[in-house]
């Protein structure tokens, strides 16, 4: 048996530390803001860097969805994102009352930068660029196509807490970045969570207005808002994971250099690491020809393995609808998910765990 992921093995390694800062928020009533929720605020930041100042949100969906609010882009002008992507990039489009164009991925997963440039048009206003997979997309094309064309770049960094381009880390380079802390992330909570990024004090102060009804202070609604917060008690468990993450960080590379090691002779096209980029690993993902053949037989040696995403979003029933959707002319994305697969990974993985991926792997196909 070889888990997908094991965050009961991840909370028995931390179990003393969590549960004090847990009964840490009860015994202090500190439920909603207060000093846990600003000192996660802050100890993100400091671990990002740069300068980044930190908002807590509900999840990462809101997250993308302030964000997008806060930099008011024009009614129906087009938002550009790659169509292989978790659907909360594209819900947070289509509910700011935006269109979504559709941008193909390269080999690596992220956005191909040929194919959004040549969805680039007048009516282009935003760039949503996806760091897919743990690793960074290709940032400074990205960043550069964006100032050419005055375009707002908006970072979706929910599976890449810690991943670096050139050294810096990602949700440092846009005007805004986003991140979730869904249990399942890199670094998750124990319930949903999420946090948006900026160096844009002013910026961050509108995403602060709109997340908490509107205004800064209570009963002040200077603009209509909504309730959308990091939870007391997440927030402590985060400021608890967050020291740990670099580890854990280091050992998914690990697991992923092993895999490299143990599976660079089979057919399977293994995922890579571009030269400028260091990827947190959030997922290992593979391209196999007879994926549904092998993700059974991995399936009855009781390997844990995981399709993300099983479908490119042009391809979802909500993403085909013209009213908002522009442009879906794709080529990698749309014949590509129907090869990947995800393999188990995670800093719970133990050499004996990778290894018998491996066998598995090399066994079907018979080498
Ligand atoms: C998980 C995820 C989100 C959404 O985060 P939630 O906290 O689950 O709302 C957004 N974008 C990507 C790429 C994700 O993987």
């Amino acid at each position: 048996m070889v888990k997908f992921l094991d965050l009961h093995k991840q909370y028995l390694g931390i179990k003393e530390e969590v549960d004090v800062a847990m009964q840490e928020v009860i015994g202090s009533s500190a439920f909603v803001g207060g000093r846990f929720v600003a000192q996660f605020e802050e100890d993100f930041s400091a671990f990002l860097g740069n300068g980044a100042i930190t908002l807590g949100v509900a999840n990462g969906t809101d997250a993308l969805e302030i964000a997008l609010e806060a930099l008011d882009l024009p009614k129906d002008s087009e938002v550009l994102l790659p169509a292989n992507t978790f659907a909360a990039t594209a819900e947070a489009v289509v509910r700011n009352g935006l269109k979504i164009v559709f941008v193909d991925c390269g080999e690596d997963y992220t956005l191909d930068i040929k194919d959004l440039q040549s969805k680039i048009n007048a009516n282009s206003s935003a760039i949503i660029a996806v760091h897919l997979y743990g690793q960074s997309a290709c940032i400074e094309e990205i960043l550069s196509l964006a100032r050419e064309n005055r375009l707002r770049v908006v970072e979706d960094c929910a599976q890449a807490h810690g991943a670096t381009y050139r050294g810096q880390k990602v949700g440092t380079f846009g005007d805004i970045a986003t991140f979730s802390f869904y249990p399942g992330k890199n670094l998750g909570a124990y319930g949903d969570g999420g946090a948006i990024v900026t160096q844009n004090r002013e910026l961050l102060e509108m995403c602060r207005k709109i997340a908490h009804h509107g205004g800064l202070k209570k009963y002040q609604h200077h603009i209509v808002g909504r309730n959308s917060r990091l939870d007391a008690i997440q927030a402590a468990i985060l400021s608890v994971k967050l020291k740990y993450l670099s580890q854990w960080n280091a050992r998914r590379a690990e697991v992923a250099r092993m895999y490299h090691k143990g599976l660079e002779d089979t057919s399977l096209i293994l995922p890579f690491e571009r030269e400028e980029c260091s990827s947190v690993w959030h997922l290992f993902v593979v391209r196999a020809p007879r994926r549904e053949e092998l993700r059974a037989f991995l399936k009855d040696r009781e390997i844990e393995v995981g399709l993300h995403y099983p479908y490119a979003l042009p391809h979802c029933e909500a993403y085909c609808h013209k009213n908002y959707v522009r442009d879906t002319n794709l080529r990698n994305a749309v014949v590509w998910d129907k090869e990947i697969l995800s393999l188990p990974m995670g800093e719970h993985l133990e050499e004996a765990g990778v290894q018998e991926v491996v066998s598995a792997i090399r066994e079907f196909e018979g080498i």
